[in-house]
């Protein structure tokens, strides 16, 4: 998942230029209205100068509709595929959700710790209004524990861990207009771990004519899903690997509800892409990955837009080295073989693969750099030179 340390923010946090751009093209990027920029790296530690301070340990409760009473008071939680099985006074595995008295509630209900403006380009979501920002935001917690987070200061905390705001599904859709924003990005950690608020804003958002956009790990039951499909308007869903052993182990997760999560998203009409993080040794298998570029052709279609994502050493596995470019070039042959049509590089900035080419006549219709486009060359969501429709959010 994009990280949120790196670009424009609602209330004032401390935060870095933005990699892959120099800070002249991120403050013209950014219109740099309220944004403080410095070197240092904080995401779930804002400093507490803006309009509203961050605060320590705000819990806002909000009963969950997703779950089910069992004898003794003991609940189970039919959000996430781990369907916790929590006693009174008990949390689940996410850390953010609640038994009491027998109910179960989010924790986390209006208290974002991670609101920013972003490119959607960094989500990544390369075939929604492109050259448009999102408002983003996260609360703490997650149902994985990925080795490899680069938001684990907040996605691996408890909510009273980290500074949060307060801030309601109408002011947060507020803000997001007056800033310019184009959709709202649930996004940084699991989103269905927040899954109340992230719908109250849906909704919202739906009514204020902005695109409800989310990046996530797909790892959802299918009934929250389908009802989270009716405002949803696109999703990049991580594929962080294709066997179960690479779920489990570096993710505590499992890897068939996402497949079933990909599915749903397809059946439902809401425009889908797809990250996969090449991590060195870990799921850079080029078997491996033409087999999942095979099983997406299947299942989803040839249309589906696929990103390669290159991994830099961090949290649990600082051993390992940055994927070299090379692999994830491999990789990007890999998906072209096996059919697929829209094959990206990603944390590559300058690199070809960021680049949207027609699948039939070959020609560049979207140029980027990093998270900056350049000339969209398509009429009508066509391919400006042959006709060819090009699927996505265009207008
Ligand atoms: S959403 Fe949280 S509490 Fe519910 S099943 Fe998933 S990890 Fe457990």
């Amino acid at each position: 998942m994009s990280n949120p340390g790196n670009s424009e923010l609602l209330l004032r946090h401390k935060v870095t230029s933005k990699p892959g751009l120099t800070k002249r093209e991120f403050l013209r990027f950014c219109g740099a209205s309220f944004c403080v920029l410095s070197s240092a790296y904080l995401i779930g530690y804002p400093e507490p100068s803006g309009a509203q301070a961050a605060k320590k340990g705000l819990i806002k409760t909000k009963l969950s509709p997703y779950f089910t009473s069992l004898e003794g008071g003991e609940i189970q939680c039919e959000l996430c595929p781990h369907r916790c099985r929590v006693s009174k006074g008990k949390r689940g595995i996410c850390r953010v959700r609640e038994n009491r008295d027998g109910k179960y509630y989010s924790l986390v209900y209006g208290n974002p710790c991670a609101v920013h403006l972003d490119p959607i380009e960094k989500k990544p979501l390369f075939h929604v209004l492109p050259g448009t920002t999102s408002f983003s935001l996260a609360t703490a917690g997650c149902n994985f524990q990925c080795k490899f987070c680069q938001n684990w200061e907040i996605s691996q905390a408890f909510p009273e861990d980290v500074y949060s705001y307060e801030v309601p599904p109408d002011v947060m859709v507020k803000k997001a207009k007056e800033i310019g924003a184009r959709s709202m990005a649930y996004t940084y950690v699991e989103p269905t771990i927040f899954y109340e608020y992230m719908f109250d804003i849906g909704q919202l958002t739906r009514r204020e004519g902005l695109l409800n956009v989310t990046h996530s790990n797909g790892f959802v039951n299918p009934g929250p899903l389908k009802n989270l499909c009716k405002v949803l308007d696109a999703a990049n869903i991580d594929l962080k690997g294709f066997t179960e052993n690479f779920y489990r182990e570096l993710c505590a997760g499992e890897l068939n509800p996402v497949l079933e999560t990909l599915r749903t998203l397809k059946k439902e009409k809401v425009h889908l892409e797809i990250t996969n993080l090449v991590i060195p040794t870990k799921n850079d298998d080029m078997s491996v990955l033409k087999e999942m570029c095979l099983w997406i052709k299947r299942e989803l279609g040839a249309d589906t837009p696929i990103h390669f994502s290159r991994f830099y050493p961090l949290y649990k596995l600082k051993s390992l080295p940055p994927t070299p470019v090379s692999t994830l070039e491999k990789a990007r042959e890999a998906a072209s073989s096996a059919g697929l049509e829209y094959v990206y590089v990603g944390n590559i900035p300058g690199h070809a693969g960021e680049n949207t080419f027609c699948p039939k006549c070959k020609k560049m219709i979207i140029q980027r750099t990093g998270y900056m486009v350049g000339e969209i060359r398509l009429k009508d969501g066509k391919c400006k030179y042959c006709g060819k429709p090009i699927p996505g959010i265009w207008t």
